[in-house]
């Protein structure tokens, strides 16, 4: 049957007056049915006969009953009565009615036209009706919302696969014995000094998958499972809505001892690693070029000849790797991007841009005006942390030790057989509460550094400000560091596109909307009354157009 073809008819008389007037059940169902012929649709009836209306409501209307319930399942689409008494007498149920067929876009039709909204109390009843079911809407998602929010408290996993190492068991993490040992072999590598890169290979060559059925691990996935607390016992969960951290525990699979050294490792590599980077190859816009074609991020490439370092779309190598996965994907910008005329056509780009644009200086006014106040005390702030930091460093260690003096000791009694199976449970119940104490300590830890961390980053960029307001017109001299700092507080991406073979273009991002954008004085006559900073766009586009490559071709045509 094609619904959107089919009038249905509902017919019903009341029994308190058989005939109302020509309006019998045959009556009202010929009407229908000279209504479906009128559309050109085909029929269906529902016949309530003779009911009394006198309690009306839907239990003793089967028929009505049906009809509303096809009506929510989307199936009907043109509804014919007689008129809108045979649907109810009762405003509360003609209003549940009226909902049903407004929310299911149900066209209504009766001897008098095309039904079409009616008197006030009727509308009134139908706005009280779909406020009540979407407050009902509303109060749903947030019990489910708070009852999802419970089982996390209780520590059950939701959403996703397990992390790496666990697997679900009545929705909770327990350790997966096979994938756990892996765990171990990476930490225990990783403290050995071990590179990242053997490490992967020691993967691949003893056949360890990872989750998505990968024969070879990613140097990032690796890293990654370096920083998992899970491993210790315990992860934390942010509800976005209220922005509570939800604490979770679950079984530690490796030594509280052995991630704390791997994450003082990492600390320091990571920390060589940006040095080592910078002396290296430097950089200035690899960090913000996507390629506006594929999309992959760009790569550098440094020559001997400065001349001749690239900036490219890694496409091309990427599918070397990728070669038969879905993972290939093909690439049309080919060509190299010249590194020495980008910079500087980006950088003079970003200068002009800041140079002129009102939002930037409010911007740098706002910030040294209002942080300069509380940059003395976040230096204070820093430092007061730092302080806690060791001391909270001295009271892991100090815990640490403890543990390990304390199960030493309790290893020694157990030999030497003094203690029952109760003495046991109550040793194993101290080592928890130390280990307990010791996760407390190590959460702290967390928190305090990356406040400093936070902190560290809104002072430089305040030093950065001020530095910048003293010699606003030396811009240009700036370091390669300091410019790569700049632009990494400011711009979000660059996309690179080729037009042709001599020609780039490129779009610049920017975090705010700082192109041309302009300034209002309120009152022209009276500067006293301020002024509007209007927002400008936030992409700026050019183009890098390859002089060399176009001058040798000029010449060979000559
Ligand atoms: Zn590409």
């Amino acid at each position: 049957m094609d619904y959107s073809k089919t009038l249905f008819i509902y017919t019903r008389v009341s029994t308190t007056s058989q005939e109302e007037g020509g309006t019998s059940l045959d009556t009202q169902k010929d009407l229908g049915i000279r209504k479906s012929q009128e559309l050109g649709f085909d029929y269906f009836l529902f016949n309530e006969g003779g009911q009394s209306s006198s309690h009306d409501d839907f239990n003793n209307r089967p028929a009505l009953a049906k009809l509303l319930s096809r009506i929510d399942g989307g199936e009907i689409k043109h509804l014919f009565v007689y008129n809108t008494d045979r649907l109810s007498r009762n405003k509360m149920t003609w209003g549940v009615i009226r909902l049903k067929l407004l929310q299911q876009n149900v066209t209504l039709y009766t001897t008098s036209g095309i039904y079409n909204s009616t008197s006030p109390t009727d509308d009134l009843l139908l706005g009280i009706l779909s406020e009540i079911s979407s407050y009902d809407n509303s109060l749903r998602t947030e019990r489910t919302r708070l009852g999802k929010l419970n089982r996390i408290r209780q520590s059950y996993w939701l959403g996703g696969p397990p992390v790496y190492g666990y697997k679900l068991v009545d929705k909770k993490l327990v350790p997966d014995e096979y994938e756990s040992k892996w765990v171990n072999y990476i930490f225990e590598q990783f403290v050995e000094k071990i590179p990242v890169r053997e490490i992967k290979m020691g993967l691949l060559g003893n056949g360890v998958q990872t989750r998505r059925k990968n024969d070879v691990w990613s140097l990032g996935s690796i890293e990654k499972l370096l920083t998992n607390t899970h491993f210790i016992g315990v992860y934390y969960v942010t509800d976005r809505k209220s922005g509570e951290i939800i604490k979770c525990e679950c079984e530690p699979i490796i030594s509280l001892d052995l991630f704390n050294r791997a994450s003082d490792l990492k600390k320091i590599r990571s920390s060589r690693k940006v040095r080592e980077g910078n002396q290296k190859h430097f950089y200035l816009l690899r960090d913000f070029l996507i390629c506006g074609h594929c999309g992959s991020r760009f790569s550098g490439k440094t020559q001997s000849d400065t001349s001749r370092s690239v900036y490219y779309c890694p496409r091309k190598e990427k599918n070397y790797v990728n070669e038969h996965s879905k993972h290939h994907k093909d690439c049309t910008n080919n060509r190299y991007l010249k590194i020495n005329l980008t910079d500087d056509l980006v950088w003079n780009t970003v200068i002009d841009v800041l140079t002129n644009s009102k939002q930037f200086k409010e911007q740098i006014k706002g910030e040294v005006l209002v942080e300069r106040r509380s940059y003395q005390s976040q230096k204070t702030d820093i430092e007061k942390h730092s302080n806690s930091l060791k001391k909270l460093d001295k009271d892991i260690r100090d815990s640490l030790n403890l543990k390990k003096s304390t199960t030493l000791q309790f290893d020694v009694l157990k030999l030497q057989n003094f203690t029952d199976e109760s003495q046991e449970h109550e040793n194993s119940r101290i080592i928890y509460n130390i280990e307990e104490y010791i996760r407390k300590l190590e959460s702290k830890k967390y928190d305090l550094n990356k406040k400093i961390h936070d902190l560290e980053g809104q002072v430089e960029w305040i030093d950065w400000v001020s530095e910048f307001r003293k010699n606003l017109k030396k811009l240009s001299d700036s370091t390669d560091e300091e410019k790569h700092y700049l632009m990494s507080r400011i711009i979000e991406s660059i996309n690179v596109f080729t037009v042709d073979k001599k020609t780039h273009k490129l779009i610049i991002e920017f975090k705010l909307p700082y192109v041309n954008d302009e300034l209002t004085w309120n009152s022209p006559s009276n500067k006293t009354l301020g002024y509007v900073v209007s927002n400008g766009m936030k992409t700026k586009e050019l183009e890098v157009f390859d002089e060399k490559k176009y001058q040798s071709k000029q010449l060979v045509a000559k």
